[in-house]
């Protein structure tokens, strides 16, 4: 099946007791054995049928073999780092969410996990930071915020040949334009509030693996940490992802336009977007990527006001998070990445003026007209 029609028929697409076209919300916390113990289903944090549906089609669409939906973004980070131990030592990318720097940093160093941050588009990089403990290689490709393109086969290679997992985190990207486990990612994740919900309205995350013996670790960890996401949130989630494909177009479409505008504009001192021919990493997201995205960070020349800029627009809106249907804006050193020192910050060049965008699916020349209002309050 092509992926437009995997969105729709992939997994469990429709419930096997009556045959609704909806998977429906099986409110229930535990099943009735009628036989002591064969029950498919015995309690929701084990497995319940709405969940269930979810993560075969995330699995299906992901090109891997289990897939395993979370309580949010970070809770399906946080049952994947705690596949390790005491001692284990991780290469992580340096430009990663940054909630995931302040999980790594503050909860699991003092467990006695160690991490070594680099540009993993820096091969040779990757490789001097690899230790005798090392356990797996963890990346966001595009990063965040900079939108940095590693070259996840390249990276998958170097951890496999030292025996090394890789993890990708794909939030960025969504399916529709990449797929890290068919360029040999062991595992790949989602914050699913992101372009897999796509409207603003859950919070959820994605693990989907493709070695069965480590699908089985992750459900392991998935019921004995227990951090599962609730039948509600998995029917909104599978019902977002629908529309994954559709949505992804027009982004795209709008992405493309956006950066050619903003591209032009002499107060744009510095532009992130993989699709930009300038832009070094170019190559690889040509590569790797179908398409490039949506998200586009940007710097203003020295002197201009990012937030004078960003308080002035009326479409695109002020807001943390991205991949919503609508666009949104925000400053990381102020918002997203505002819990990472600003010594680390700056030193994986993240500016105090960059702005990122999230480039939603409006009509794109209100966006535009939009962004010539902000530009007009920060002359
Ligand atoms: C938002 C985000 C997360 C965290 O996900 P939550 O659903 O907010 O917990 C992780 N990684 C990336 C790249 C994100 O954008």
């Amino acid at each position: 099946m092509e992926f437009d029609t995997e969105l729709l028929h992939g997994g469990i697409s429709e419930d096997e007791a009556t045959g609704a076209m909806s998977i429906p919300i099986y409110m229930a916390s535990t099943f009735h054995q009628k036989k002591l113990g064969q029950n498919k289903y015995e309690y929701s944090r084990s497995g319940n049928p709405t969940r269930e549906a979810l993560e075969s089609l995330m699995a299906t669409i992901e090109h891997g073999q289990a897939g395993f939906a979370f309580a949010s973004g970070l809770a399906a980070i946080s049952t994947v780092f705690n596949m390790f131990e005491q001692g284990d030592h991780f290469v992580v990318g340096d430009d990663v969410y940054g909630g995931t720097f302040r999980m790594i940093d503050a909860v699991f160093k003092n467990m006695g996990m160690t991490f070594t941050t680099v540009d993993t588009r820096d091969l040779a990089a990757v490789k001097a930071a690899i230790q005798p403990d090392t356990k797996a290689v963890y990346l966001e490709s595009p990063s965040n915020p900079l939108l940095k393109v590693t070259d996840i086969q390249a990276v998958a290679a170097i951890a496999k040949g030292q025996h090394l997992l890789t993890i990708v985190d794909n939030t960025f990207a969504s399916p529709y334009v990449q797929h890290p486990l068919d360029l040999g990612a062991d595992i790949v994740l989602h914050s699913a509030s992101k372009y897999l919900g796509g409207h603003s309205d859950l919070i959820g995350g994605i693990v989907v693996t493709k070695d069965p013996e480590l699908g089985a670790k992750v459900g392991y960890l998935q019921n004995a940490l227990g951090a599962i996401l609730a039948p509600q949130e998995s029917w909104l989630l599978q019902r977002g992802i629908k529309t994954l494909a559709l949505r992804m177009r027009a982004h795209l479409a709008n992405a493309e336009s956006v950066f050619k505008y903003l591209k032009a504009r002499p107060e744009v001192a510095k532009i992130y977007f993989p699709g930009d021919t300038d832009n070094p990493d170019y190559a690889v997201a040509k590569k790797q990527m179908h398409g490039f995205g949506a998200m586009i960070s940007f710097e203003l020349q020295p002197g201009l006001d990012p937030v004078k800029f960003v308080e002035n627009l009326q479409v695109i809106t002020l807001a943390e998070s991205l991949g919503a249907l609508e666009s949104l804006i925000e400053i990381p050193a102020l918002m997203t990445h505002g819990a990472i020192p600003r010594e680390v910050r700056l030193a994986s060049g993240i500016q105090d003026e960059l702005i990122r965008l999230s480039v939603g699916i409006e009509d794109v020349s209100d966006l535009l007209a939009d962004l010539d209002r902000g530009f007009a309050a920060i002359q």
